[in-house]
Parts: C-alpha cells; structure tokens; sequence
C-alpha cells in the first residue's frame, strides 16, 4: 500500500489502513455474524457519531433478517475524581429479549463500551455482545469482552473512517494515523 501523508487540521497522519482491508475484515466479521445469529433477528446498536460508516458498511454485508437503531454515548465532566462521566442516549426501542450487537468505531480504555454494556444490561437483552472495528490492547482498564474485533492496533491517535481529530477527517475513506515527527 502506498503511504500517503495528510493533513488534518494542525496535524501529519500517514496512511494506516486501506480502505481495500478495511472491508474485507468488515466482510469477515458480517459473514461471521450471519452464522451466529441466523434466525435471532439480531438488532445493531451503532454508537454515534464515529461507528456511522463501520456500521454502514457492516449492515450492507448482513444478509440474516436484522434491524439498527443508533445512540450517542454523551461526555460530560463528573464532579467526582473519576473526571468523565459518559450516558447512553437516544434508545427508542425495547431491546428486552432481543439479541444486542454493539457496533463501535474503537475500543482504547474500554470505559465508553464498559458504561453502554452496563446500561444496556439493565434492560434484559437476551444477548448483549460488541463488535468493534478496531481495538487498542495496550490501552484497555476495563475488562470487557469483544466478541468481534476488526483490527488490533497499537497505541497511537488514528483518524479517517467515521473516526476524528478535532471533528475532521471521519469523511476519509482510509484510516491514518498520527505521524511521528
Ligand atoms: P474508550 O472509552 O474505550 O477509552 O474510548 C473510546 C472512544 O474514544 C472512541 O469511541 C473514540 O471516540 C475515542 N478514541 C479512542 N482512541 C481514538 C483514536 O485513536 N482516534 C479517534 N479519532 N478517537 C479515539
């Protein structure tokens, strides 16, 4: 793959994954889900707003009956120590008795997935997992489990695919990652 340097906003991100692997692995993990979940009419809870395009793409590949909804994980500042507090918003439908798949753009610490499985559960979903389409081992707190993860990837910013910096770049096809200087 040709290394292509960008600029997004004031910073240098370089090519990290093509838009080409990107959807294999995506096709990979939806012919995985199409097994598991034949005739469980799963219900996708993309989460706003960096899964829209991993969701997108996942859902297109989907062939079982299913349906998606999405929500917002807010971020407000706690006035406890732990700093940041973070709600799940914007669920309209019952989930109780229903098979949850979580979609989300990128597990670091695990908190944001950790607070939305917790909130969910507390519905009595039949099942309740999490796909992800990337996941950065070095940097998790929460021990979580991702039933379906796209790519492994190490502890550095990345930006492109639905994921941001400073709320640019989730329009680019590829995904890149910040350039050391
Ligand atoms: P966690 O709660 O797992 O630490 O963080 C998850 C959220 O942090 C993601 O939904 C995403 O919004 C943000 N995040 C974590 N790492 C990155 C990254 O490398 N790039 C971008 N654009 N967002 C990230």
């Amino acid at each position: 793959m040709e290394k292509e340097i960008i600029k997004v906003r004031d910073k240098k991100f370089v090519t990290y994954l093509s838009s080409d692997d990107i959807q294999s692995q995506i096709a990979r993990m939806a012919d995985t889900i199409n097994v598991a979940y034949e005739g469980k009419n799963p219900l996708f809870i993309g989460v706003l707003n960096g899964a829209f395009m991993f969701a997108s793409d996942l859902l297109q590949k989907i062939t079982i009956p299913c349906e998606i909804t999405f929500v917002k994980m807010t971020s407000y500042e706690g006035i406890n120590t732990s700093g940041n507090v973070r709600q799940l918003v914007g669920l309209a439908e019952s989930i109780e008795d229903r098979h949850i798949i979580i979609l989300e753009d990128i597990v670091d610490t695990g908190l944001t997935m950790a607070k939305a499985k917790n909130d969910l559960a507390a519905q009595n979903p039949a099942s309740l997992e999490i796909a992800t389409l990337l996941f950065k081992p070095d940097c998790i707190k929460e021990d979580i489990p991702l039933r379906y993860v796209g790519f492994e990837i190490p502890d550095k910013f990345v930006v492109g695919y639905g994921l941001d910096y400073d709320g640019h770049g989730r329009n680019l096809q590829d995904i890149y990652q910040l350039k050391d200087d």
